[in-house]
């Protein structure tokens, strides 16, 4: 009983969230929603927000965006001897 109420009220969180990116995307965000959007981790490449639901110390969006961002510290080692 308890354990669903937990989840649910996660799942409200992320839906809120899911709504302030949404509006914060299209200028119609109210603060609060701002506020919201700016507390969200962001990827480390793209800039694009984490999703709600991958670790909270994840620093890319998407294991894509991991692999681009290693490929891309690779090469800038490569060019700067
Ligand atoms: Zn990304």
């Amino acid at each position: 009983m308890a354990k669903a109420y937990r989840a649910r009220k996660k799942d409200i969180a992320k839906y809120e969230m899911a709504v302030a990116t949404t509006r914060a995307q299209r200028g119609e965000a109210s603060s609060e929603q701002l506020a919201l959007v700016a507390m969200q981790p962001r990827c480390a490449h793209c800039g694009r927000t984490i999703p709600a639901g991958t670790r909270a110390d994840a620093r890319y969006c998407s294991r894509a965006c991991k692999a681009k961002a290693a490929r891309a510290r690779r090469v800038f080692r490569q060019a700067d001897p």
